[in-house]
This record gives C-alpha cells, structure tokens and sequence, in this order.
C-alpha cells in the first residue's frame, strides 16, 4: 500500500503490505531490518530515499518513535543524505524508483 507519508515503517515493504519498522543503523540513517532500504531524515519532514541499500548494522532504536507523518523524497545523486527536493506522487513512481536507482 502506498503512501506519500512515512510514519517509520519501511515504504518497500508497505508496497508488499508488509509493515517492517526503519532501524537506526550503524550509519545513523534508518534502514529496514528485511530489504535494507535506507533512508534520511534531512528536515524534520522530509525523509529522503537514499540509492544505497544498508549493510544490517542496526542498533535498537526504531522509527516509529520518531517518524510520523514525513514526506517521502528521492534521494540527490551527489549527496547521500540529502534529498533532489521531488516526492513520490503515486506508488508507480516508489516502484520505479526503488527498482532503477536504489542500488
Ligand atoms: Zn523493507
């Protein structure tokens, strides 16, 4: 199921109508626990989908605390944590972007 919004469960996951709660990971960016997608929270509404997947090196904190309601963003092709400012209209657009420019 897509939304537009995230509220700390993984988005990929959602579209396969499985609800994964984002991890903090090694890195300091949210990644899921199953896919490991990844993503960053650049404003304090804005998460931004990064094109690295994560590596599983989660600690304890989850998103779901701290994440509700944030806009969903590509992430920038020069900047990791940074987003290139577009958001997702509808679940065609999540889909693609997930499957040609997340690595
Ligand atoms: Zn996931």
């Amino acid at each position: 199921m897509f939304n537009k919004y995230s509220d700390g469960y993984c988005p990929q996951c959602l579209l396969e109508d499985y609800e994964i709660p984002l991890i903090v990971n090694n890195m300091d960016f949210w990644e899921c626990p199953v896919c490991r997608f990844q993503c960053h929270s650049c404003t304090f509404s804005v998460l931004s989908i990064m094109r690295e997947r994560g590596e599983g090196l989660l600690k304890e904190i989850q998103a779901t605390f701290w994440i509700n309601k944030f806009t969903l963003s590509r992430g920038d092709k020069n900047s990791i944590t940074d987003s290139d400012g577009s958001i997702f209209k509808d679940e065609a657009e999540l889909r693609d972007f997930l499957l040609n420019d997340v690595k």
